[in-house]
Parts: structure tokens; C-alpha cells; sequence
């Protein structure tokens, strides 16, 4: 049987479980994806004991995205984002052997598939990305991946955040980005085509990090928050005539990533989203 997993500290809600076991029933597949709590400094220990005891592949989560970098072979994406929210111990490619030695070993791959959510949740809505102007509302974890995500399917990026300088300074990392506080928001959100929520406002709240009347029906809304699925700002979206995309199909889709990651296969993405979609209720 082959044992995959998640390490994040709180992870005791996570649907992870039941989304990729829901996956593994529906492809007959023998294995199970089981939830660690590790302490918050023991990320690289954690790695180094999933990979002793065969684990095939670990998703990662808060606090964790940052600290298991330094502990995995990043791919390009993940580098670039400077996260990684996917593990995959998975068997080691010709070249890995050329550069791992016994003394040091080759390390794991770390992927991003925040990002791949982000770009796949709005292919699924039919919503085109090249050449668009993209507002993302947020530069923590969840904007830098959105961030990274449109700007590598083509957007024009502006991240807008609470705390400016943050927004500044993923700017500069963002090819064709530009940042500043929320109260750029008021200017640039009437021109966009694109608006990514990746704040933890409206998070088990009925707030919105956006005022209402700037939202257009020329715009798709993706909104990162999955709890509750309906938030204030997908409903103020959905009243103004916008395409809305909740935050359980980036959900959805960064496990989707993870899944075909580790298994090779395709993954059953109704299956995947039926599990989910039940425990979100
Ligand atoms: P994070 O790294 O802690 O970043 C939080 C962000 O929210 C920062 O930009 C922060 O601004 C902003 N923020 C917090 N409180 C605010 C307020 N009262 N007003 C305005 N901005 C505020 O968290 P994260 O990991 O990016 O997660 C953000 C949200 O996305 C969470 O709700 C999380 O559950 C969700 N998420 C969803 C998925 C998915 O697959 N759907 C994946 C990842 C995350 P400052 O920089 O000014 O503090």
C-alpha cells in the first residue's frame, strides 16, 4: 500500500483526506493519505522521516510552505514563488543520481501546485488568461502563487495589499506586475478582466477585502477562501453579472496537480470534487 500525506500544524480539518482517497477508490489505486502535526521547527526532520519510511508523496501547508523549501530540489515554479505545498519522493531520475552522492543524497522534489490551482480553476470556467489584466488582492502565500500563476498564463498583473510594501516587492519578482495599498484597488479594479481574493478576509466572516461597486460583469472572480463557499464577495460578484469561481476549485485543482504529480495519471477530478464538495458542506 502506498502511504501519501499532509504536514501542517493545524491540519485536523483538512479535506485532503477524503479528496485524494476519494481519487485513489475511483482508479482502484492501494493507498492511503494520512494527516502530521509536526512541531513548528521540525520540517526538514519530518521530510527526512517520511522519506525513510517510503512515504510517496507529501502536500504541505501552514506553517510549513517556506520552511521545506531548503529541504527539497525546487522546480522552477516553486523557486520562483519561494514555496512549496507538494513533496514527491517519487523514484529518483537518471540525472538526480548524478548529483546526489552517498554523503548527500538527492532530495525530494518540491512543487507549487497552488498556482497550478489557480490557472486550472479558471481554465475549468472557460476563462481565457492571456492578455488580461489581472488584480490579485493579497501578497502572503496564496497571492504570491496567484501572482506567479497569472503572470505565466499571460496577465498583466497589479497586486493590491494591505500592507503595501509587501505588494511592492512580490511585484518586482512578478514578470509584467506592478503593487501598491487597497486603495489602488478603486482605479484598477473598473479596467480588469481578472480579480483574485488571495486575503484571508471573508474567511468564516461576512466581510470582503473589496468594495462592492467596483465589481463589473466583465470580470471572473476567483475567490482563494473555500469556508464559507458563497462569501460576501463571490455573492457582491454574482449581483454585478461577474463569472465567479469559489475558492474550493483552487482547492480542487492544487490537489489535482499534487495527484498527477505523484501517480502519473490523470486525476478523476469528479470524483475529487464530489469528496470535497461533501465535506465543505
Ligand atoms: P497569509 O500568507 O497569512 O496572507 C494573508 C493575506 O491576507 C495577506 O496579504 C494579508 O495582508 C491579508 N490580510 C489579512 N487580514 C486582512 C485584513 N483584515 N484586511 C486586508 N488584508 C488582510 O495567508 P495565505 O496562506 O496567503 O492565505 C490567504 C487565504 O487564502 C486564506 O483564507 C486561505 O485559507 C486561502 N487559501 C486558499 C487556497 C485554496 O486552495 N483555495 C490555498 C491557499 C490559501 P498583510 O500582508 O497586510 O498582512
Amino acid at each position: 500500500m502506498d502511504v501519501y500525506g499532509l504536514i501542517g500544524n493545524p491540519v485536523e480539518h483538512s479535506l485532503s483526506p477524503p479528496m485524494h482517497e476519494a481519487a485513489y477508490a475511483e482508479l482502484g489505486i492501494d493507498a492511503r493519505y494520512v494527516t502530521f502535526e509536526p512541531d513548528r521547527d521540525a520540517a526538514g526532520q519530518a521530510i527526512d522521516g517520511a522519506a525513510a519510511l517510503g512515504v510517496r508523496g507529501l502536500n504541505v501547508t501552514i506553517p510549513f510552505k517556506r520552511d521545506v523549501v531548503e529541504h527539497v530540489r525546487t522546480d522552477d515554479l516553486a523557486e520562483r514563488i519561494g514555496a512549496v505545498n507538494t513533496i514527491d519522493f517519487g523514484p529518483v531520475a537518471d540525472d538526480d543520481h548524478e548529483t546526489g552522492t552517498d554523503a548527500d543524497p538527492p532530495r525530494p522534489r518540491g512543487y507549487n501546485t497552488d498556482a497550478a490551482g489557480v490557472q486550472r480553476a479558471f481554465d475549468h470556467h472557460d476563462v481565457a488568461l492571456s492578455g488580461t489584466d489581472a488584480v490579485v488582492v493579497g501578497a502572503g502565500g496564496a497571492g504570491r502563487a496567484a501572482a506567479f500563476a497569472l503572470a505565466d498564463a499571460g496577465s498583466r498583473v497589479h497586486v493590491a495589499n494591505r500592507t503595501a510594501e509587501r505588494a511592492h516587492s512580490l511585484a518586482e519578482a512578478v514578470p509584467n506586475a506592478a503593487g501598491g495599498g487597497l486603495d489602488t484597488l478603486a482605479d484598477r479594479i473598473p479596467a480588469a478582466d481578472v480579480l483574485v481574493n488571495a486575503t484571508s478576509v471573508g474567511m468564516e466572516s461576512d466581510e470582503t477585502p473589496v468594495d462592492p461597486d467596483l465589481l463589473h460583469a466583465d470580470l471572473a472572480v476567483l475567490d482563494a477562501v473555500y469556508s464559507p463557499i458563497e462569501t460576501r464577495l463571490l455573492r457582491a460578484a454574482n449581483a454585478a453579472g461577474a463569472t465567479t469561481i469559489d475558492g474550493a476549485w483552487m482547492l480542487l485543482f492544487q490537489g489535482v496537480e499534487a495527484f498527477e504529480i505523484w501517480t502519473g495519471r490523470d486525476a478523476p477530478v469528479d470524483a475529487m470534487n464530489d469528496a470535497l464538495r461533501a465535506g465543505l458542506e
